[in-house]
């Protein structure tokens, strides 16, 4: 589910989630990017910025990219 054991342990921790983007009513999106991996940002109502590539091993996350890559 996870790119790598560093993207993994950051959603456990709380601070990445791997959700479809309609599941993330309760906040805001701050990002207009086709993806389910999302770095959260505060308590109640959190910010979600979504990932186009995994910070730690460099994977690409999200579907515009799996899109362009398909094209090639
Ligand atoms: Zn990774």
């Amino acid at each position: 589910m996870f790119c790598c054991d560093l993207l993994g342990e950051m959603a456990s921790r709380g601070f990445v989630v791997h959700e479809p983007i309609h599941k993330l009513a309760n906040g805001r999106i701050l990002t207009e990017i086709d993806t389910d991996y999302f770095f959260q940002f505060g308590g109640e109502r959190p910010s979600y910025a979504g990932l186009h590539y995994c910070p730690f091993c460099g994977r690409s996350l999200s579907r515009e990219l799996w899109n362009r890559e398909k094209k090639k």
